[in-house]
């Protein structure tokens, strides 16, 4: 199949060289500027909203997909007439907006903190009077990698708070004294020979984040109880049947163990592939990008059992020393050194930016990604 993907960074460069494989062809839609999917297809560049630049990205398309959800949905609204949409627009507009994600998360029946949203300045008060402190105001889309936010532990910090975001349309949330955060990757698939969609989920990815950015990945999630994972599971399965879903999605949660036992609480959800699971590249029986291009061309999903205990580092800003030795990549931009998996995406370094990462696999994972990244024993 010829398809087309909406966004040219890591998660479509990753993207296109698993489908690569399964016998498939990319075309990418990309704003002006850098991107790292050159090698990997047609590349039309152009602003998201040209309808020339769409009906031509369109052309020979059999299918299109997403790496990046904050598109705008005119945008695929308008491809999805061409050819199908995977997943839906529709999917995409819930994870826009924090308040309407949340009230989704709720009515699948996963857990959320307290939250109230907050409009203009007049609606401060009567949200913090609801949520309490400390709590969390964040913009209500556009955000990512913990932009867009800041945090709230006494009233009076509140209207300043808010300006500094901007006085956008916010939303504010509880504080969640949590003692870790996973994510749940779910993919769904509508396939041509089967009667019934299928859901699979890959194991729970502990997550550690440094300055709100995606450090470390450890799989699986240790210390997360199996009965709650597997009523958080039953209520995503569901949420998915009603989105209609079809791809890889990801769920992720606050681990917050309460004195009548542990809570999952759903904070935001990507309609995508994730960082979080890049580890599955080399970790699970098959990756999530497989999965996500099995799963919008309709095909039978691979399975989404570990192979063995993972570890993913995120080389952010600037690549070790230690792993310099990989300025030559293979065409999959990867390479095997010091038994880890280095991926470099080939992006110019900047501060805070996502530049590749690397996976351990087995027992040692931890100990062979800390020396790798950190460059010896
Ligand atoms: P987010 O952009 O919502 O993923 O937030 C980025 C990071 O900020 C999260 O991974 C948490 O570490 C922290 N954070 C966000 N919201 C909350 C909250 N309500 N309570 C505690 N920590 C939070």
């Amino acid at each position: 199949m010829n398809i087309g993907i909406v966004g040219g960074g890591q998660l479509g460069q990753m993207l296109a060289q698993a489908g690569q494989k399964l016998g498939h062809s990319f075309k990418f839609l990309v704003p002006p500027g850098e991107c790292c999917v050159e090698s990997l297809g047609e590349v039309i560049r152009s602003d998201f909203l040209d309808q020339d630049a769409l009906a031509e990205f369109a052309r020979g398309v059999d299918v299109f997909t997403f790496e990046w959800e904050n598109v705008p949905l005119a945008t695929l609204e308008a491809l999805s007439h061409f050819a199908p949409m995977r997943p839906s627009p529709s999917c995409a507009e819930v994870a826009k907006d924090r308040i309407q994600e949340k009230k989704f998360f709720e009515a699948a029946g996963l857990n959320v903190q307290k939250f109230a949203a907050v409009s203009c300045q007049a609606d401060l008060a009567a949200a913090l009077e609801h949520v309490g402190v400390p709590a969390m105001l964040k913009t209500r889309g556009q955000g990512y990698d913990g932009k867009g936010q800041q945090r709230i532990n006494e009233l009076s910090m509140a209207a300043h708070a808010y300006a500094q975001l901007g006085n956008v349309p916010c939303i504010l949330e509880a504080f969640v004294p949590f003692e870790f955060e996973i994510s749940l990757i779910a993919v769904r698939a509508k396939e041509i020979a089967a009667p019934m969609a299928a859901t699979l989920f890959y194991p729970p990815c502990h997550n550690k984040h440094i300055n709100g950015i995606l450090h470390q990945t450890t799989v699986p999630a240790e210390g997360v109880s199996p009965i709650v994972l597997q009523q958080t599971q039953v209520a995503l399965e569901k949420m998915l049947e009603t989105m209609d879903y079809e791809g890889v999605l990801c769920v992720e949660f606050f681990v917050l163990n309460t004195p009548v036992g542990q809570q999952l609480i759903a904070n935001e959800m990507a309609p995508r592939v994730h960082n979080s699971g890049h580890w599955s590249i080399e970790g699970a029986e098959t990756s999530q990008f497989t999965n996500h291009i099995k799963a919008i061309t309709r095909q039978q999903l691979g399975s989404t059992a570990l192979r063995d205990k993972s570890v993913m580092i995120n080389l952010v800003g600037v690549i070790p020393p230690a792993l310099n030795a990989c300025q030559s990549l293979n065409e999959d931009r990867s390479k095997h050194i010091q038994n880890v998996s280095v991926h470099i995406y080939g992006k110019s370094p900047r501060a805070g930016r996502k530049l590749g990462h690397i996976t351990a696999v087995g027992d040692n994972a931890q100990r062979l990604a800390d020396r790798a990244f950190n460059g010896g024993e």
